[in-house]
Order: structure tokens, then C-alpha cells, then sequence
């Protein structure tokens, strides 16, 4: 009889692993939603970065990283690549080496991904919630309500705590504990910063191209390159986003909105401005968006945009310089799982095999956004569960001798 095996969850790992998985087994994804892929079609603001050309350790953040080169092996994008072309999937390289389907629909990944599936038999039972799994004497027991069922093999790919509505809300790490695996602290991130919005709410949807520096204390924690989007709440953007998992207490940003010129030219533009402009709001046209420029002067002088140019000191130009290349503000947290991309924390990389199966329990392959690695954004999570289902099908495929 074949193999029966189990994916829980029809997310990106579980559909990439049902596609991987050879044929001449009874494959099974078991879908808490009515269908499979929800999370999908959001990626990428519904073109779904597939991945980064660059994918490697360095862009993947686990307390083991070592473990994370293991997983990934040499050559994970070309494995990645190589995995969608053969279904079909034609793709093109971007900015930074944002990997995107050539059609730009996220759709045409999720729908190349169910195609294959399909064709390959494997079945689809939705609306079934798995919420607990009991090993037996010669397999795994499922459960969902009053439903069960039965498998040699099972894959966990029940995603993270991120963007709960589409089916991931740490239900996954529940079915790992009572196996024994433990989950380090798992937090919200590639998520927006939550600020003093005394300088944010006015410039609400306003975007800026900055250099973001995280600092705590006088350390600074990391920094950034990218777009910021000024929000009610506070700030988002992925430059922002990318600082998120990054947090501590008592932490700032400080934004440099003129990255390329340094505090001595800013001065000198300024003094010039003041010769020519007669507002104070104008002395800052042509180096910042004149909104930001008005809530730089309500900021760092609390003076009108309507002043005169010609009353702002050379104190007061040094202020504005110094808020231009380094505005600082107070970061007290940051937006919910709702809001967030992807979950930072989860089952620890030391608790399975490069393989992805379980040092606790045989046959039980855990992968994806459930397991304590989490990426920058461009690619790299994606390109983190694609890599984690083609290696626990690779392992499966071998272990029963499918093709
Ligand atoms: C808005 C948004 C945009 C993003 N854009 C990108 C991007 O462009 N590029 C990128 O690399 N990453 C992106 N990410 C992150 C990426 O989507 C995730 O890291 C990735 O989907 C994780 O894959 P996964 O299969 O582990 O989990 P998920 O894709 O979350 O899939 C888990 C699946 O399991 C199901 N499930 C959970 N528990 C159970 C259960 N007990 N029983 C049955 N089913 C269950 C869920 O319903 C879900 O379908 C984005 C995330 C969000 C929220």
C-alpha cells in the first residue's frame, strides 16, 4: 500500500512540498481554509516576490545560522528556480534581485503550484483545521472537530502568527509542543514601527526615499536604506519594516533625509535658500517634500510655516541641518500580527534535521515560517519555505524511493 502522507497546511511550503514530492504515495494537504494559498496571493502586494537572487545566511535571521547554510545548501535559488520553471513558471529578475513571475501575478505562482498538485493526485481536504495530532503505533492520528484521519508521514507547514486572516495563527506551534518541541518567543516583524506621531500623523501617506538608523542608547543597532511611509500611528515602509525585528526598549530612529550630502553642504543650501525664499517652509524646497518640510519646522522650532525666511537664525539653521540629515523619534513598539509580514521566533532550526524532520519524532517534518528563521523582506521568506518543502520532499522522495 502506498504511503499516506500528511501536509498540514496549504500554504507556500505545504503546496511547494506537495509538488516535490514524488509519485506513488497518497499525498493529503489538510487546508483550514475553504482553499489553499490565501497568504499567496497577498505577497508581494499581489505580484509575489518568489525570491532573491541573493538568498543566503546572511539575509536569514535564526539563532542558527549554522543550521539555516546547512538547509539552504549551495545553490538554493537555482534549486528554486529551476523548481517553478519546471512547473511552468516563467519569471523575471528585479531590483536587488527580487525574483517575480514574468505575468507579475501572484496568482499565476499559486495557481502553477494547485495545477501541479492536481495532476499529481494529491488531494485537498479544506476547511479542516488540524488540532491534534497523536503518533500511533505504526503512523499519526489527525484531528479536526469531530473529523479524523490517518497518515504514515506527516508534514507541518501551518506557517507562523503573521497576517492571521489567511490561516496562520500559531495553531502549527501547538501540534509541535505536544510532540515536545519547544518554540522560541515568537514576534511580529517586517512590521511597522509604532512612534511619537507628533511629527508622523500630519504626513500621513506620505512617502520619502531616507537612510534609518535603529539606535538604543548611544549604540546603534542597524540601520537601513529604503522608502519610509509616514503613517497616524507611526512609520512604515520597508525601510522601517526592516528595522522591526531589530527592537529593544527605549528605542529611536533617526532619519537622514538627505543620505548623499553631508550636514556642511545641507547648511550651506539653507543659507542660501534664506537669501531667496521669503517663508521659512520654502528654505527646504528642493531637498525635502515641502509637507515634511513644514513639520520639520513645526518639529525642531515650533515656529510657523509662514515665518519669514529672513528671522531664522544661524542657530536655527544649524537645528533644521541637523534635522534634515538626522530627525530623531522616539519607537514605543510596533503594529500587531495583523500588520505584520512574517513571524520572527518559532521551532528552533537545533531541533530538526537538515532534512527537515524531527530530531524528536520520526516521519514528522516540520518547515517553512514555523521554525525560527525569518528573512529580510525581498524574497528571502518565500525563498525560506520553498527551500524547507524541497527538502523534506527530497528526503521523503529518497526515504520511499518515489520518482
Ligand atoms: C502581506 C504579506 C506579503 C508578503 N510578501 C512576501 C513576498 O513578496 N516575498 C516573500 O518572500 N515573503 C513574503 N511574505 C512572507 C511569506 O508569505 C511567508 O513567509 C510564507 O508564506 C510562509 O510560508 P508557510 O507555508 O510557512 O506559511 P503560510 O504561507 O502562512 O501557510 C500556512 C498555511 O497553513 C494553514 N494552516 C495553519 N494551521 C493549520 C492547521 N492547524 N490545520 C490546517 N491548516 C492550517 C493556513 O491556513 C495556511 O494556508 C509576505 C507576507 C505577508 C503577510
Amino acid at each position: 500500500m502506498n504511503k499516506r502522507i500528511a501536509i498540514i497546511g496549504g500554504g507556500a511550503a505545504g503546496l511547494a512540498a506537495a509538488c516535490a514530492l514524488g509519485k506513488g504515495s497518497d499525498i493529503t494537504i489538510y487546508e483550514r481554509n475553504d482553499r489553499v494559498g490565501k497568504k499567496l496571493l497577498s505577497t508581494g502586494n499581489g505580484r509575489c516576490n518568489i525570491v532573491n537572487t541573493n538568498l543566503s545566511p546572511k539575509q536569514l535571521h535564526s539563532k542558527n545560522n549554522e543550521m539555516v547554510s546547512e538547509i539552504l545548501g549551495t545553490s538554493p535559488v537555482s534549486e528554486i528556480m529551476t523548481f517553478f520553471e519546471n512547473l511552468g513558471l516563467l519569471m523575471r529578475i528585479e531590483y536587488e534581485g527580487r525574483v517575480y513571475p514574468l505575468c507579475n501575478q501572484a496568482s499565476a505562482v499559486l495557481d502553477v503550484l494547485r495545477y501541479e498538485a492536481c495532476e499529481k493526485g494529491v488531494n485537498f481536504r479544506y476547511n479542516f483545521c488540524v488540532t491534534d495530532i497523536k503518533k500511533t503505533t505504526d503512523g499519526f492520528m489527525l484531528k479536526s472537530g469531530n473529523e479524523s484521519a490517518i497518515a504514515d508521514i506527516v508534514i507541518l507547514a501551518c506557517g507562523g502568527m503573521a497576517a492571521p486572516k489567511t490561516g496562520s495563527d500559531g495553531i502549527g506551534y501547538n501540534l509541535a509542543k505536544a510532540f515536545g518541541h519547544s518554540i522560541n518567543n515568537p514576534l511580529p516583524a517586517l512590521v511597522a514601527l509604532k512612534s511619537d506621531t507628533s511629527f508622523t500623523a500630519p504626513l500621513k501617506g506620505i512617502r520619502c526615499k531616507v537612510a534609518v538608523k535603529l539606535v538604543a542608547g548611544k549604540d546603534v543597532i542597524t540601520s537601513e536604506s529604503g522608502e519610509i511611509q509616514f503613517a497616524d500611528y507611526g512609520i512604515s515602509g520597508i525601510a522601517a519594516m526592516q528595522l522591526s525585528r531589530h527592537l529593544a526598549k527605549g528605542c529611536r530612529i533617526i532619519i537622514d533625509f538627505a543620505e548623499l550630502y553631508n550636514e556642511d553642504y545641507i547648511l550651506y543650501r539653507l543659507k542660501e535658500a534664506v537669501k531667496k525664499y521669503r517663508e521659512a517652509q520654502d528654505i527646504m524646497t528642493g531637498i525635502v517634500q515641502k509637507r515634511v518640510a513644514q513639520s520639520i519646522l513645526k518639529h525642531t522650532l515650533a515656529i510657523a510655516p509662514s515665518t519669514p525666511a529672513g528671522k531664522l537664525s544661524e542657530q536655527d539653521l544649524n537645528k533644521l541641518t541637523k534635522a534634515i540629515k538626522g530627525l530623531e523619534l522616539d519607537i514605543n513598539g510596533t503594529l500587531k500580527w495583523d500588520n505584520a509580514q512574517i513571524t520572527s521566533g518559532g521551532i528552533p532550526l537545533s531541533e530538526i534535521t537538515s532534512s527537515m524532520e524531527s530530531k524528536l519524532v520520526k516521519n514528522l517534518y516540520i518547515t517553512g515560517e514555523m521554525l525560527d528563521c525569518d528573512g529580510e523582506c525581498g524574497g528571502y521568506n518565500l525563498g525560506w519555505a520553498w527551500i524547507c518543502a524541497l527538502r523534506a520532499a527530497n528526503s521523503i522522495n529518497k526515504e520511499l524511493s518515489l520518482c
